[in-house]
């Protein structure tokens, strides 16, 4: 089948990989001028990694990984430990692979390297599409040159402001969150003192978390969380400044602030969307995959672990074996993915409620709710044990 991805991001490059084990002919389509990534770290849980693995990409993903030894919840004024998991070695019997963070360019690298690899897969960047018209038996890549193309099958993997969204009916807009994520990075030689945690602080409408990433764990990179009354720049990132992040944390623990005086400029700052799951994510041979269908806020850290969820669910449902019908084996990946990320969706967006609880007796109610919970990470067992490799299709 000839199949055309929109994005070049984390979710269609997982995709084309996934799908290039297949016989098809496939086509990504990117804006950017080359694999290209802004936005510091990303956590990848094992529903995810153990899919990078299943793809052939366990060496090189195991080179750009740090994983954590342990989760640290801490109270935003003090540093005190609300809740610790360890990632031990029970947590990767139960789940075959530790938590990893990796710096985001390194993983859309590693990626991009293996999809140009593959004989069945070409990458089309500064390529800027503007829409498709979805078909019954083939649908239309429209370019923004005015020409367009036409294609068994078209995945739309653009991202959040994705414009095949509203060609498959998605005509809702992206719903700005009221906060921002400045994103920043301290070198490592700054903290080699540090545990290799995980670290999450909570404080009243903000929070800050925190990991190593990089080969050879570079940086310690962190994501600061803050209200925005509004967003009135055209673009949803910019740069920002040091000075920007000790104005929205002042009065936080010394520990953070050192932190904070030790960040390597640029910084940057992300206006946080998302939107409300999606019932239908096709019409006939056109789809939509990642943050174009299922955006979510980042605070259950899973975003582009759905995206890769989603890319090999799809591969299965569109692969040699299994197909006959195009559109039908798109219902059929779309049934199957609607009520996993709905679901993470909607937890992320619990999250911060959570997290953001003003100082006061709720407050103190989830802390000991916190401290109470034994330490393993079984409240996100839900999340990683799905295994995307087996669940019905
Ligand atoms: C602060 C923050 C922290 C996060 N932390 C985590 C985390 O720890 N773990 C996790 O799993 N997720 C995390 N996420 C979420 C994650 O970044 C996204 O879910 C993920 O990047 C989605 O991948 P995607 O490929 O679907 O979309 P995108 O990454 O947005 O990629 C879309 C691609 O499509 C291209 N494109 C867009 N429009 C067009 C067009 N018209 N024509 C051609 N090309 C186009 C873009 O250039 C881009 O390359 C975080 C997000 C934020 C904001």
């Amino acid at each position: 089948m000839k199949i055309a991805i929109i994005g070049g991001g984390i979710g269609g490059l997982a995709t084309a990989l996934a799908l290039s084990q297949s016989s098809h002919e496939i086509t990504v389509f990117e804006r950017s001028a080359g694999i290209r990534e802004i936005g510091a770290g990303v956590q990848i849980s094992p529903n995810a990694s153990r899919l990078l693995h299943s793809l052939g990409l366990g060496q090189a993903f195991s080179e750009i990984a740090v994983h954590p030894h342990r989760v640290v919840f801490r109270r935003w004024e003090d540093d005190s430990i609300l809740r610790m998991a360890d990632i031990d070695d029970s947590f990767v019997a139960q789940h075959q692979l530790p938590l990893a963070n990796v710096a985001r360019n390194d993983l859309v690298e590693i990626l991009g390297n293996a999809v140009a690899q593959q004989t069945n897969v070409t990458l089309k960047f500064s390529t800027y599409v503007v829409g498709a018209e979805p078909g019954e038996s083939s649908s239309a890549v429209r370019f923004s040159d005015g020409t367009s193309q036409s294609f068994d099958i078209v995945i739309g993997a653009d991202g959040i402001h994705s414009v095949i969204r509203p060609c498959v009916g998605g005509l809702d807009k992206p719903r700005f969150s009221g906060s921002a994520a400045y994103r920043a990075l301290v070198p490592r030689k700054f903290v080699e003192d540090l545990p290799i945690d995980v670290t999450n602080r909570m404080g009243p409408d903000r929070h800050v978390v925190s990991y190593f990433i990089g080969r050879n764990r570079s940086h310690l990179n962190l994501v600061c969380i803050s209200p925005e009354d509004s967003w009135e720049t055209e673009s949803w990132t910019e740069q920002g400044t040091v000075e920007d992040l000790y104005a929205r944390f002042e009065g936080w623990s010394p520990e953070l602030l050192s932190l904070l005086a030790r960040v390597e400029e640029p910084v940057f700052r992300w206006a946080l969307y998302d939107r409300e799951p999606l019932d239908q994510w096709g019409i006939g041979t056109t789809t939509l995959l990642g943050d174009a269908c299922h955006p979510m806020l980042p605070f259950m850290a899973q975003g582009s672990c759905q995206a890769i969820e989603d890319a090999v669910v799809l591969a299965r449902c569109l692969s040699d074996e299994s197909i006959s019908d195009a559109a039908l084996a798109l219902r059929r990946y779309e049934n199957a993915r609607q009520g996993r990320t709905a679901q993470v969706q909607t937890s992320s967006l619990m999250n911060r409620d959570l997290f953001h609880m003003l100082d006061g007796q709720e407050q103190k109610d989830r802390d000991m709710f916190f401290s109470l919970t034994p330490p393993g990470m079984s409240i996100l067992d839900w999340v990683f044990e799905y295994d995307a490799l087996t669940v019905a299709i």
